[in-house]
């Protein structure tokens, strides 16, 4: 890997976009090794390098510093299934149809069958293929192992998941790698462990722990019944959650450093959907347990917006994207930067290296009947149940307190124009698609996880 004076790395991390104008941020390197890591839930603006002002992130931003920032990130769906389908796949949640449930899981589609998957493409160039995962929707349960070589899932934690990804990197030595590592270390409900509490506040007595009612959590929310103190507690836990995953994130990235390939090793770190911390009303995110009524609040920024770094071969230090980037343009992206071109139309996304960004960013809620499309000035919510939308200035507004559309009904006819065409097309690519064969049983191990981790009740 290139190495650069460390003064030089922060000189060129303050003046942003000035590094990126002098080479580009991400060139491809071909036969890197990959690691993929999604820290569920977590919010890019309670990191450091985000601007956050508490210390959750030392490693992360390290990592950032000798990186790629991408400060416009979106998902492309509100909670863990729709988002992981569409980074594996590149196709829309609408288009690969796995954005529904039931609370008796009776309506859990898995992975449609021939759809191409990020795993099996890089399979079938040379790469071992691994997947490390605390499980949850994470799971084989649904078809995503397709294409792994090797897929572990089970209540890890993330202390767990680096070490048997750093293990797989020593085993695979002599071809590239391709691990994917997702972790629920920063997944409701928060309990980070003992030694991280008390840089946040954290002690015996304030401690939200087993026998705190977090199923109640999300519908005292809904009924205003969340008090500042509680809610300053709640968020000191995922604070503390934010800074175990970090130390973790930065053990793996020494260890692999320690095994000399860190230099061959380019490292992702992302997550698949935000949270929300009563900035609309709501704890939680994708509001699964009130798929009715005034509480489909899920397409806001405190859900959509992730965090986004690359650091690795190929990748400018220093480095920040103001362009807006999405998900579902991750394995194009990835592959590009592995050397790698994609067979035409294998999905719906495009690399960011061939520049430009997203003008318009499309996130999906089909659970709840609400989707949005997203630019960094501009986000319009269409409430596709009640037939009604939404439009917010996110330069004036970031909060979307302010709701234009009443005022602004001319711009909101153009933003819904490009909606219905991205609807028309994920139709039609949904119409093409084989559903996987024969039911899906969801297994007790996966319905104990989902409901630990707060999707059932
Ligand atoms: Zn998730």
């Amino acid at each position: 890997m290139r190495t650069r004076p460390r003064i030089l790395v922060v000189a060129a991390f303050g003046i942003l976009l000035l590094a990126s104008c002098r080479e580009p941020p991400l060139r491809p390197a071909p036969g890197s090794n990959l690691i993929l890591i999604c820290v569920d839930s977590l919010r890019p603006d309670h990191l450091g390098c985000y601007g956050y002002r508490l210390p959750t992130s030392p490693h992360l931003d390290r990592l950032a510093a000798s990186g790629l920032r991408c400060a416009q990130a979106v998902a492309n769906a509100t909670w863990t299934l729709p988002s992981i389908a569409t980074l594996f796949t590149s196709l829309y949640p609408s288009a690969h149809g796995m954005h529904s449930y039931s609370m008796d899981l009776q309506r859990v589609r898995p992975l449609p069958a021939g759809v191409p998957t990020f795993a099996a493409f890089l399979s079938s160039r040379g790469y071992a293929a691994a997947a490390f995962s605390d499980g949850g929707w994470v799971s084989r349960n649904f078809g995503l192992d397709r294409g792994f070589e090797r897929w572990e899932e089970g209540t890890f934690g993330i202390k767990a998941l680096v070490d048997r990804s750093l293990a797989a990197a020593t085993a695979d030595a002599g071809r590239p790698f391709f691990h994917y590592l997702h972790t629920h270390t920063v997944h409701w409900p928060y309990r980070p462990p003992p030694p991280h509490w008390s840089a946040f506040g954290i002690d015996g007595k304030n401690y939200l722990g087993r026998d705190f009612s977090w199923p109640e959590l999300q519908n005292r929310a809904s009924r205003g019944e969340i008090a500042p103190g509680e809610l300053a507690q709640i968020v000191r836990q995922y604070d503390a959650g934010i800074a175990y995953a970090d130390e973790q994130i930065g053990r793996l990235v020494e260890g692999l450093r320690e095994r000399g390939i860190g230099g061959k090793t380019l490292v992702v770190v992302f997550a698949d959907h935000g949270e929300q911390f009563l900035e609309h009303g709501q704890i939680y995110h994708g509001q699964l347990n009130n798929q009715t009524g005034p509480n489909r609040k899920t397409c806001y920024e405190e859900t959509v917006r992730i965090p986004l770094i690359l650091a690795g071969p190929g990748v400018a230090a220093g480095s920040v994207a103001e362009e807006q980037v999405a998900l579902i343009d991750l394995f194009p992206t990835l592959a590009a930067c592995l050397g790698f071109d994609l067979p035409p139309g294998a999905g719906q996304g495009r690399s960011f290296l061939s520049g430009g960004g997203k003008e318009w960013a499309l996130i999906e809620d089909n659970l709840n009947g609400l989707a949005a499309l997203r630019s960094p000035e501009r986000k319009l919510i269409v409430d596709r149940r009640e037939g009604r939308a939404e439009l917010y200035d996110l330069k004036s507004d970031p909060g979307e307190k302010a709701d234009l559309s009443a005022s602004r009904a001319d711009e909101v006819k153009g933003i819904m124009a490009v909606y219905e065409e991205r609807e028309r097309e994920n139709r039609a690519r949904g119409d093409r698609l084989v559903p996987a064969s024969g039911p899906s049983e969801v297994s007790p191990g996966v319905r104990d996880q989902l409901k630990a981790l707060g999707y059932i009740q």
